[in-house]
């Protein structure tokens, strides 16, 4: 069951996909414009949208829906997204997906497939809220979410308690998974937050303090993160 915002300017159907969707399981919230998802995506938790391209210009400038995914893709970059089309147009298909759209229906659909078609995407981004979220093989405690907005981090269930610098360390790491994120890069952002009335004092070995730390709290996770010498650190996962 999940939090969706419906974004549809037809009344009609917008409030027939609602009541379906409720009908189903999930919770919802609707939008009859880009200007008024926009709102709800800021002021609420959501799993994934459903969003019609064809939607009505917002005080006399355009914003369809490809606006309104560019929109989403710059600052929710991992939350699904199924775009409706009004009609079998490949090349708003093409647009759509290009756009960052994970799935689309064309009009009209079947109710039944488009309950299937978004309980798949929400299985596929295992993303119960706005942020990232890695999910390793394994047990549920391998299932790392982050929510910027908070800020806050949990493994599985369990909240992580981490400090200002872990929770940067750690979103940085976990943004560039795979990378290698550099001490200068780290030491920068800290020094930023310092500046801006953080904890202060930085240098590479409280970095190190820092790092082993994290390591700890990521222990069982499915996730390490390893020491790259003279560059760095990354964040990876652990075979299975
Ligand atoms: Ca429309």
């Amino acid at each position: 069951m999940a939090h969706l915002l419906l974004v549809e300017d037809d009344e009609l159907l917008r409030d027939g996909l609602c009541a379906q969707l409720m009908h189903a399981g999930h919770s919802v919230d609707a939008a009859g414009d880009g200007a008024q998802a926009q709102a709800l995506l800021e002021s609420k938790r959501v799993d994934g949208v459903v969003l019609d391209l064809g939607l009505p210009p917002v005080q006399g400038v355009p914003m369809d829906g490809f606006a309104v995914l560019r929109w989403i893709r710059q600052r929710m970059p991992h939350l699904p997204v199924l775009i409706l089309t009004a009609r079998d147009d490949i090349d708003d298909r093409v647009q759509g997906l290009n756009a960052g759209a994970d799935d689309y229906l064309t009009k009209p659909f079947d109710m039944a497939e488009l309950l299937a078609r978004l309980g798949a995407m929400l299985r596929r981004s295992r993303m119960p809220a706005f942020g990232g979220s890695l999910q390793t093989e394994g047990p549920p405690q391998h299932r790392l979410r982050l929510d910027h907005q908070l800020p806050m981090a949990w493994l599985g269930d369990e909240a992580m308690e981490l400090t200002h610098r872990e929770w940067s360390l750690l979103t940085l790491l976990v943004k560039q998974l795979g990378q290698v994120v550099g001490r200068e890069e780290v030491l920068a952002v800290w020094q930023t937050q310092a500046a801006e009335g953080g904890a202060a004092g930085s240098g590479s070995n409280a970095l190190e303090v820092y790092v082993h730390r994290l390591r700890r709290k990521l222990q069982d996770s499915g996730l390490n993160i390893r020491n790259v010498r003279g560059l760095g650190y990354m964040l990876e996962l652990q075979a299975p």
